[in-house]
């Protein structure tokens, strides 16, 4: 997408979270993915922060995930399409120290006494480039150099490495100094590779590849929907305490009102159920009586109708990923 809109995958899991009784079993691994993922896309934040300042001829895709029809999807944290190459650049949020080993080609984090091992970013990021000259070559497109990068969130974080590895020192770099490296990297090359209309033609082509994720969050957990907490819940107390007055909410607990309550209540359903909703299923997640209610909800947040028929035949359908983006509240810690 050229647009960075929150991730999919954190929306869900903060939906999970907000639905999900503190004694619950899995509520522990639940939070602690979301934490994780919540500084990814912190991570990701900054690195949308630095790229803007490159060239106009520079056009960043985030988060876009292809198929290549021969493989499974793959996702980009930000590709940069430019006339002389394309950058593939993930997104790593680490703190302490992080140590590129060569030798075992193993990634840890140090922090204090603490040493953690994670996934490689240089593997992931050569497996992403494998795929991608994979994708043009499919489309019988030219394919041009591609360079993979790999940005350290925050300026604090120490990189170290096992060897005076080039590779290492030419594929990472803190967020800041990104901008910077490509337009050397873009330097390097004599001429430009992709006028102006194949630069278009393959960000077109791009962007109309790129899917979402399917996410069922409750089986990915293996967690019963009987298990999640149902109602509006208290923007302030957090209890799913809100009754329904005089076409507002307020919270029989804490007092708090609020005339919106209800609306991340039906965003909510749908990243945790699928991608419509009944008037019936909306109630009951609500736990509102009144189909009138619910139906007044809807059309104020201006989600959009489908299905046949006048009444039972209508569902409403789970508006776009901008929408969400816009206003979905994460979930936070009481
Ligand atoms: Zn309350």
């Amino acid at each position: 997408m050229n647009q960075q809109f929150i991730p999919m995958r954190l929306l869900t899991v903060s939906a999970l979270l907000r639905h999900l009784p503190e004694e619950h079993p899995k509520f522990s691994i639940v939070e602690s993915d979301f934490i994780k993922r919540q500084a990814g896309w912190r991570g990701e934040q900054k690195l949308s922060y630095y790229l803007d300042a490159l060239p106009q001829q520079f056009h960043c895709l985030y988060n876009l995930r292809l198929s290549a029809h021969i493989q499974t999807p793959f996702e980009i944290d930000a590709l940069i399409i430019s006339p002389f190459a394309l950058y593939i650049v993930e997104s790593k949020n680490y703190f302490g120290t992080i140590y590129f080993d060569s030798v075992f080609n193993q990634f840890i984090r140090l922090k204090g006494e603490h040493q953690e091992g994670f996934p490689n970013p240089l593997v992931q990021a050569t497996r992403h480039k494998d795929r991608l000259a994979a994708w043009l070559s499919f489309r019988h497109l030219v394919c041009p150099p591609i360079q993979c990068l790999i940005s350290i969130a925050n300026t604090e974080t120490l990189i170290k490495a096992s060897s005076k590895d080039n590779e290492i020192g030419r594929m990472v770099c803190h967020a800041e100094q990104l901008v910077a490296k490509i337009i050397k990297n873009a330097q390097s090359y004599t001429q430009q590779l992709l006028d102006a209309t194949q630069l278009y033609k393959l960000e077109k082509l791009l962007l109309s590849d790129h899917t979402e994720p399917e996410t069922d969050v409750l089986a990915q957990y293996s967690i019963s929907a009987a298990d999640l907490l149902y109602g509006v819940q208290c923007s302030r107390c957090r209890c799913f305490t809100m009754k329904r007055i005089a076409r507002s909410w307020k919270c029989n607990r804490c007092g708090h009102a609020d005339p919106a309550a209800a609306n991340q209540m039906m965003l909510d359903y749908f990243l945790l159920f699928g991608k419509t909703m009944t008037n019936s299923q909306c109630r009951n997640f609500l736990k509102v009586p009144s189909r009138h209610v619910v139906a007044r909800i809807r059309k104020q947040m201006g989600l959009e109708i489908g299905g046949s028929g006048c009444g039972i035949g209508l569902h409403y359908l789970m508006p776009n990923h901008q929408y969400f983006h816009q206003n979905y509240q994460l979930w936070r810690k009481q």
